[in-house]
């Protein structure tokens, strides 16, 4: 069974060396009297917040657990389903959620796992649009924006896994809709693929404000959040009146060991702005209706999504690694195997 095996704790930016490749030789059969099942991993997802497990947490506050230090990684992944000692799972079950970095993993939580009903659409699109990113633009954006017709909306690392969703989501509404990224590349798909108004490089752009009040002259109605630092300075002062921050994540900062100073926290007061973090985890309960909403859309073309599909567990490390210098175009995948 190869295996992704983090070497030890992280500071500064994630290194293809922090992660190792090993071998070990397993049974493929769940042990006897567990509730388990056994998998193939078949896709895996490369998320940002694993940078976030790859420290030992000491924001007390944060969500997430720490990962061990010579163990396998873990994070979201589609699997199909080998041996099951568990009474809702059989051999063929196509399921996504958390399991290992590996080609075989024992999942001993089964319950936490979504299985798939619905295989018309690409299988890798449950590690994406229709995984755990999907849920996250969704109620990021319907949940937490409360978002109308003819809004302002300004979304961060806007061609990624979640960002190119939420731009769909607001065009559909009716919004008017700005991205940033960072290559031309990505500022073109945002343009022409994803239907976005407009879009910009904002590592082109040395004065951020200036470069916001260019594109929202009247402010901005809507920010989704992804990269924090710098951007989300920015974008306070350029809120509007009632306006409302989804604070989905904050990438610029991960790899830093004293986080970059917000300097323009009053316009929250002077613009009586609405900031809401939230995290995915508390709306899978709406998963069933989000499938109802976004699959018929994919069905008939009204949205698409694009991938970044890495190939061999061997290309892991730098798949992963390469989300935190943008290598990424659209949802970085990793394929383990295809059936
Ligand atoms: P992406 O697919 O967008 O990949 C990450 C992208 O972030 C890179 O491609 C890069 O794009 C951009 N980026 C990297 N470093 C920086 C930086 N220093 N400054 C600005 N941009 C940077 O990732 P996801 O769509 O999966 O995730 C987007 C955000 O959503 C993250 O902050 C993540 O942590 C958060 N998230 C939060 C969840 C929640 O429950 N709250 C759940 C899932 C994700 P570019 O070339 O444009 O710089």
């Amino acid at each position: 069974n190869k295996q992704v095996i983090l070497k030890d704790y992280v500071s500064g930016f994630p290194k293809e060396t922090d992660l190792e490749l090993r071998t070990e030789t397993i049974t493929l059969k769940v042990p006897q009297d567990s509730n388990a099942i056994l998998v193939k991993n078949l896709y895996l997802s490369c998320d940002p917040y694993m940078r976030l497990r790859m420290h030992k947490t000491e924001d007390e506050s944060s969500v997430f657990t720490s990962y061990t230090p010579a163990s396998v990684l873990t994070g979201f992944g589609v699997a199909k389903v080998l041996d099951s000692g568990h009474p809702d799972f059989v051999e063929g079950d196509l399921i996504w959620g958390t399991t290992g970095w590996e080609e075989y993993s024992i999942i001993t939580t089964p319950e936490t796992l979504f299985k798939i009903q619905h295989t018309d659409v690409p299988l890798s699109y449950y590690t994406g649009i229709l995984g755990m990113p999907g849920m996250t633009a969704y109620a990021g954006f319907y949940e937490v924006c409360s978002p109308k017709k003819g809004e302002y909306v300004f979304i961060s690392a806007a061609s990624g896994a979640v960002g190119q969703l939420v731009g769909q989501f607001a065009k559909l509404m009716g919004c008017y809709v700005v991205g940033t990224a960072g290559s031309k590349e990505k500022v073109d798909l945002l343009k022409n693929k994803f239907g976005f108004d407009e879009a910009f490089n904002y590592k082109e752009e040395h004065d951020l404000n200036a470069a916001l009040k260019r594109y929202f002259p009247e402010g901005i109605d809507i920010y989704f959040e992804n990269v924090g630092g710098k951007m989300l300075d920015a974008v306070l002062l350029n809120m509007r009146v009632r306006g409302r921050i989804s604070v989905c994540g904050m990438i610029s900062q991960y790899n830093l060991e004293q986080p970059e100073g917000v300097k323009n926290l009053m316009s929250i007061v002077y613009k009586r702005v609405h900031m809401e973090g939230f995290v995915v985890f508390d709306y899978y309960h709406l998963y069933s209706k989000f499938l109802d909403v976004v699959l018929p859309y994919i069905r008939e073309g009204k949205i698409v999504y694009v991938e970044d599909i890495a190939e061999g567990l061997e290309s892991s490390p730098s798949a992963l690694v390469g989300l935190f210098s943008g290598r990424n175009i659209g949802k970085q995948v990793v394929v383990v195997a295809r059936e």
